[in-house]
């Protein structure tokens, strides 16, 4: 075998899942077609959940150090009234709730971590063309952008991380769910000088002759996008004077150099399957969402997440049905999210002037009551997985989920939880008692004598410590990874 896993497709997805799995020790190759990072910006804001993805492979101060972190997100009304929509503020993951970005800055801090990772090779430059899939591994065949000959690679698994247009989905003729929403946007990414004064944070304007979104990205950018209405031509919106004219409302003294302008046709859409025996998708090839609520690559990132664990865990003994638990888990977190992106777009794309009215006087209304706040703090789908590779099932209520819920993070917690299964224990007895099993124990005051973790820092279980032990070895047997090298759970 070339490598344990192949990952077709070094886009943010990629490279973080590349990260994921070369911590863990699984010999990772990846190919990407094109000969470096996507050099434009896409995605323009991340969220604390991603931060804490990032830290676990040693990068969220370094990403940190290239964003914004942004603490209210408005919305304007026709009017020009601004109401604040949501401010997030710090939750309990131990990071920042909504931070701006540059995505080519955050792809070439995680590139460049990869050429430290000795068990990860990247290969820029090589298209993936066949794939062949057979009982004990998967067989690919890349062939260099420029031509000639094509090489075979051999690996037990493949993870298509290869975007919306992924060829590792068409080669598993896995259709790509009809579109829930289809909508054109001129998006244009500019380089300041200092912050745009009128646009101090993320700004949705919904000015129903022409809605737009506008918000600062990593320091020095910033973003505008402006709905395009059904039958206008993009490509006179490209036009020199065309933008200076969309621009002039927005700026004051500040120098703004258009770094590129491009009309994008967001969607919603998402793979029938994500997993075929040896083969995975993750990322936009599994699933694409509009970009209103920033989540795109902020679910393939939970998606990498997700994975490394379990492939590091298959390659090491467990059942290989853990890997079923990814789409099982994953599938329905992004459809509440793809539903919450599609319902926002909706509202901010209101061009009828009498429903604007009627949405900016409702929100108004709410805004007044004490309600606005909390809907949106309610909106966003929590960090919660309602099946999956768990101890029990968890609680049907999301909010009552205690198995099956992304542990807080408390003063940088996961630094000393390590990179495998750990348990945070109240009292030195619930303490020993797990040190007895072999598993690695950081002492911890919270409100349960014990909670096991799993990898990825979802609660596995928090009570009765036979059962959760059966479990576990049910779970992942001989592929137990908790602080030290993998290792049996004692009976
Ligand atoms: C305007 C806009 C705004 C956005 N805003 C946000 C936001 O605020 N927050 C957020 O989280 N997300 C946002 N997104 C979405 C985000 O950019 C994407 O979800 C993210 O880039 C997807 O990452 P990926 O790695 O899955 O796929 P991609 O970034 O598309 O990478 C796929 C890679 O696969 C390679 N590839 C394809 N085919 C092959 C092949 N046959 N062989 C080898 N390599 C191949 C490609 O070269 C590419 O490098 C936004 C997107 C857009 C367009």
């Amino acid at each position: 075998m070339d490598a344990d896993v192949l990952i077709c497709g070094l886009g943010p997805v990629g490279q973080l899942l590349a990260l994921l799995l070369a911590d863990l020790g699984v010999r990772t190759i990846a190919v990407d077609e094109a000969r470096e990072p996507h050099p434009l910006p896409r995605a323009a804001v991340v969220d604390d959940e991603v931060l804490r993805i990032f830290q676990a492979v040693g990068l969220d101060q370094r990403i940190l150090a290239d964003a914004q972190v942004q603490q209210t997100v408005s919305f304007v009304t026709a009017r020009g009234r601004a109401i604040p929509a949501l401010r997030p503020v710090h939750g309990d993951l131990g990071q920042p709730p909504l931070v701006s970005i540059h995505q080519p800055s955050m792809e070439r801090t995680m590139v460049a971590a990869l050429q430290e990772r000795e068990a990860a090779q990247l290969r820029w430059g090589q298209r993936l063309e066949v794939l062949d899939r057979r009982a004990e591994g998967v067989t690919a065949w890349v062939r260099p952008v420029e031509g000639g000959r094509a090489t075979r690679l051999d690996a037990r698994y493949l993870v298509g991380c290869d975007g919306g247009r992924s060829a590792v989905r068409g080669r598993l003729q896995v259709p790509f769910g009809g579109s829930t929403f289809v909508q054109r946007w001129l998006v244009l990414d500019a380089l300041v000088d200092r912050p745009i004064a009128r646009v101090p944070h993320p700004c949705f304007v919904g000015d129903p002759a022409r809605p737009i979104v506008t918000l600062p990205m990593s320091p020095g950018r910033h973003r505008w996008e402006w709905m395009l209405h059904p039958g206008e031509d993009a490509a006179a919106f490209l036009d020199r004077d065309r933008i200076d004219a969309l621009l002039a409302p927005w700026i004051g003294d500040e120098q703004v150099e258009v770094e590129r302008a491009v009309a994008y046709t967001f969607h919603a859409r998402t793979a029938d399957r994500w997993r075929a025996g040896r083969v995975l998708l993750a990322g936009d090839a599994a699933h694409v969402m509009p970009p209103f609520v920033g989540q795109g690559f902020s679910s393939g990132a939970r998606d990498a997440a997700n994975l490394a664990w379990k492939l590091d865990a298959v390659l090491h003994g467990a059942p290989d049905g853990l890997l079923d638990s990814y789409e099982a888990e994953r599938r329905p977190h992004v459809t509440s999210m793809q539903r919450l992106a599609v319902r926002w777009g909706g509202l901010v794309q209101t061009t009828a002037p009498r429903t604007a009215w009627i949405r900016d006087a409702a929100l108004a209304l709410l805004d007044r009551s004490g309600a606005r706040e909390w809907i949106s703090e309610q909106a966003k789908p929590l960090p919660t997985y309602r099946a999956g590779a768990f101890a029990r099932t968890p609680d049907r209520l999301p909010l009552r989920r205690r198995v099956g819920s992304l542990f807080p993070q408390p003063d940088r917690l996961d630094d000393r939880l390590g990179r495998g299964w750990a348990v945070v224990a109240s009292t030195p007895e619930a303490a020993s008692g797990w040190r007895a099993a072999g598993l690695h124990v950081v002492e911890l005051p919270h409100e349960r004598d014990w909670t096991l973790l799993r990898p990825d820092r979802y609660v596995f279980a928090c009570e009765d410590r036979p059962q959760a032990l059966r479990a576990l070895r049910a779970t992942v047997g001989s592929g137990l990874r908790t602080g030290r090298p993998a290792m049996a759970v004692a009976a």
